[in-house]
């Protein structure tokens, strides 16, 4: 997590964002945020803690109030040197003192008794009780629910970095395709693939799926013992962070000549990775891009065997919003990016899934990941 902090960014930056995330609390009717170590911290102020602990540290936005770091005595030191730092107010506590009661007193200041905070997904509920009981007239909202599209829209150092671990990403592909597969276990050649990753940049791996014969069926099967045997399908699906923001491509293998039945199944996903690509412009709702990918694998009678969604957002961690999913009609808007990874899953017998990053632009979609979507033979 501590890669973001050396991603090119000043404390303009983040002084630019966080006043967009205030003004956009408060257009959402929230009285303010309450940001918690994590993916919304490190973007709003590019500190992220070594250590989450039971101590509280929490960012405190307040429409028409400076930003406030409510942070440990011994951590302040940390805390200071972060990007963002010259950009909000460190308030400090030492062990003994209630942090509660004080980050109470910053929130009295934002209105009526009966207002409402976002605060962090992944706050500990440690200290959400404690500010309840501290501050009991407040509610507590999910920042997430209320502001999905925080972080949704990149700005073009984002959308840099984003290609850049793309393109990383990319290249572990390229030298996986020469390393032998058969006769391997699933998690050796998962031990490659992070390896790769490491090697061309990235800080850390998130996951390195290496899914072969029947566990490619399974979508989130990691890495296990199975030998990888001559005839296998193998799904492979790996990312993580290159520079503080995300990469995740998904590509099929096949060791030694397919058959024709897994040759069309993998045209068939080609297609709809395709399409799905292809639906990918500025006012288009999210969920028309998960219905374009389905409509064609449904169109050839494995519309059952695609049982996830067709995409996720990607930015400072690899999982997040916009969702491509029936249901979602958040228009799309350039400068956001997500994946496009139709899959088809055959119980017992192998899975399919190709994917790559795509970003919104004004024209239409523009792919991170552009290593070949055809079917490849591995040894
Ligand atoms: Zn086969
Ligand atoms: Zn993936
Ligand atoms: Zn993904």
């Amino acid at each position: 997590m501590t890669a973001s902090t050396t991603a090119p960014f000043t404390a303009d930056d983040h002084r630019a964002r966080m006043e967009r995330a205030a003004r956009t609390a408060a257009g959402a009717g929230l009285a303010g945020l309450l940001v918690a170590p994590g993916p919304d911290l490190v973007w709003l102020t590019g500190y992220a803690p070594t250590a989450t602990t039971e101590r509280l540290t929490l960012l405190v936005l307040v429409p028409g109030q400076d930003p406030v770091l409510v942070v440990p005595t011994l951590e302040a030191p940390d805390a200071a040197k972060a990007v963002g730092a010259p950009a909000l107010t460190l308030r400090d506590w030492t062990d003994g003192k209630d942090p509660y009661a004080a980050t109470a007193d910053l929130l009295r200041g934002a209105g009526g008794p009966d207002v409402s905070f976002g605060i962090s997904d992944n706050a500990w509920s440690l200290h959400l009780l404690a500010l309840q009981k501290a501050l009991p007239t407040a509610a507590y909202a999910s920042l997430t629910e209320a502001l999905p599209m925080l972080r949704a829209v990149k700005d073009a150092t984002e959308l840099d970095l984003l290609a850049a671990a793309g393109a990383a990403a990319d290249a572990a592909f390229e030298e996986i395709r020469s390393v032998a597969f058969g006769g391997r276990r699933e998690s050796e050649v998962a031990a490659d693939l992070a390896a790769l990753l490491r090697r061309f940049g990235h800080s850390q791996v998130d996951f390195t799926i290496v899914a072969s014969g029947p566990n490619g069926a399974n979508p989130h099967h990691e890495a296990g013992d199975r030998v990888i045997e001559r005839g296998d399908m193998v799904v492979l699906d790996f990312g993580g962070l290159k520079d503080g923001y995300g990469s995740d491509t998904s590509r099929t293998v096949h060791v030694g000549e397919p058959t024709d039945e897994e040759r069309r199944v993998h045209d068939l996903v080609r297609e709809a990775q395709e399409a799905g690509f292809a639906a990918v412009r500025p006012g288009v709702a999210c969920q028309e891009v998960d219905r374009a990918a389905r409509a064609v694998i449904t169109g050839a009678g494995y519309g059952e065997y695609f049982i996830h969604r067709t995409g996720h957002g990607i930015g400072v961690t690899t999982h997040e919003p916009p969702y491509m999913i029936e249901g979602e009609e958040q228009p799309l808007v350039p400068g956001m990016c997500f994946s496009v990874e139709p899959g088809v899953y055959l119980p017992g017998r192998f899975g399919v899934r190709i994917e790559d990053i795509v970003t919104v632009t004004e024209s239409g979609g523009r792919r991170l990941n552009d290593t070949t979507r055809e079917l490849v033979t591995v040894d």
